[in-house]
């Protein structure tokens, strides 16, 4: 809801900014009508000279102070930590309290009282567990019988114990009921917000299994594609450089069939995680599909991509000791750099054929397609950094 600009900064200093925290004051304020109905109640009995100014006035400051520092406590932010951050239970149970010290001061009036337990109870539910909810409708009961009691007892004449009974079972049986029933909706409650909780975890989950390469954590190829066709554009139409570079591992069938599918498997995951931390944030690394890898270096030439990709070979054959060093898990990459007229599949192709020339030349090197900006036509690429294999 929109709000007139007037009224925006009344509506900060009383609920706070932040949308949670405004969303338990307001809670905590929906309870303000309940109060406002008390002070009717003790006024109402104190002009029909039931019950005598001092008792009316110290029922009414106790109202307002209750109401007070709950409000404080929960407008001031430190309640956001607990499990109960409206203060539902020490709430109810103070303002229940309250209603039955008034109960057993307000004479006649005091039928009121009952309905103001019950709206406070009604409002509870709504937040509670359902343990609690039971909780609160047995302390009420209790207390509220201990009242009726004691009023028989000190009174005889002005409240017999048979109109007393006559309270305590029409109240306490509607009180039952209405703690029930209020067990019963925030039972349901509880399901459908863990239901809500499970339904959010599986889409997160499933919005991770559409996005992710399961292994490696690296975003998969559909992904790539979409952020790569995205940054082509924008790199074409501000004029700007960006690299693609397309990585092999080299001989990684021999790496599986010498070591096992499991060493295959962790080999690809040090490539995911050193291309983490040896690229800059914005460079964007994704499994292509089996052992190849593609990565997008915007705002970059092929020049300056190609030390970045052959520092990230450097630091995989230095990481992966197997065999005490004689096997060694060293990559081939293809880069090219976007011409400013041409589509993501010839640039990813101009990339795989520059792959291909470094894997022909004996593997563990980088090598950009040469004519970055010149026609689309194949051109012939050019070694610009190699290992020893
Ligand atoms: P080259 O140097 O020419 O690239 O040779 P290569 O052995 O790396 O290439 P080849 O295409 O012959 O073999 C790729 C192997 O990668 C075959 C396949 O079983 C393996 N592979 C693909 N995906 C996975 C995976 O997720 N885990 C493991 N462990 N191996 C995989
Ligand atoms: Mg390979
Ligand atoms: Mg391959």
């Amino acid at each position: 809801m929109t709000l007139p600009p007037w009224l925006s900064p009344l509506a900060v200093l009383i609920l706070g900014r932040e949308p949670r925290l405004r969303r338990h004051v307001v809670f905590v304020l929906l309870t303000l009508q309940l109060y406002a109905v008390c002070l009717g109640v003790i006024w109402h009995s104190q002009y029909l000279d039931i019950i005598p100014p001092g008792l009316a006035q110290m029922l009414s400051w106790a109202s307002i102070a209750i109401f007070g520092s709950m409000y404080l406590a929960v407008r001031s932010g430190r309640t956001q930590h607990l499990a109960d951050p409206v203060l539902t239970l020490p709430h109810a149970v103070i303002s229940v309290g309250l209603c039955v010290v008034a109960y057993t001061q307000i004479g006649e009036s005091r039928g009121n009282v009952m309905i103001l337990i019950a709206q406070a109870i009604v409002v509870s539910m709504f937040r509670l567990k359902p343990a609690h909810v039971l909780a609160l409708g047995l302390y009420t009961v209790s207390i509220f019988a201990l009242a009726v009691g004691w009023l028989s007892w000190q009174d005889p004449q002005r409240y017999p114990w048979s109109q007393g009974l006559t309270h305590l079972i029409v109240g306490g049986a509607t009180l039952l009921m209405l703690s029930l029933v209020a067990k019963w909706v925030s039972d349901i409650r509880m399901r459908i917000g863990s239901q809500a909780e499970e339904l959010t975890q599986t889409l997160q989950t499933l919005q991770q299994m559409a996005t992710q390469d399961m292994l490696t954590g690296l975003m998969n190829r559909r992904v790539m594609t979409d952020l790569l066709e995205a940054e082509l554009k924008l790199a074409q139409r501000h004029g700007q450089p960006l690299t693609v570079a397309l990585i092999d591992l080299d001989h990684f069938k021999h790496i599986n069939d010498t070591h096992g599918h499991h060493v295959g498997d962790e080999v690809l995951k040090t490539f995911a995680r050193l291309s983490g931390s040896r690229l800059r944030e914005v460079d964007r690394m994704a499994r292509w599909g089996g052992e190849e890898f593609l990565c997008l270096l915007p705002q970059v030439t092929a020049q300056d991509a190609l030390s970045a990709i052959d520092r990230l070979r450097q630091a995989m054959a230095d990481s992966v000791p197997l065999e005490q060093n004689r096997l060694r898990t060293t990559f081939s990459a293809g880069l090219a750099q976007a011409r400013p007229d041409e589509t993501l599949e010839q640039l990813v192709e101009r990339a795989d054929r520059a792959l291909y020339e470094a894997k022909q030349q004996g593997r563990n090197r980088c090598r950009i397609h040469q004519d970055a900006c010149g026609p689309s036509t194949a051109q012939p690429v050019s070694i610009v950094a190699e290992g020893s294999t």
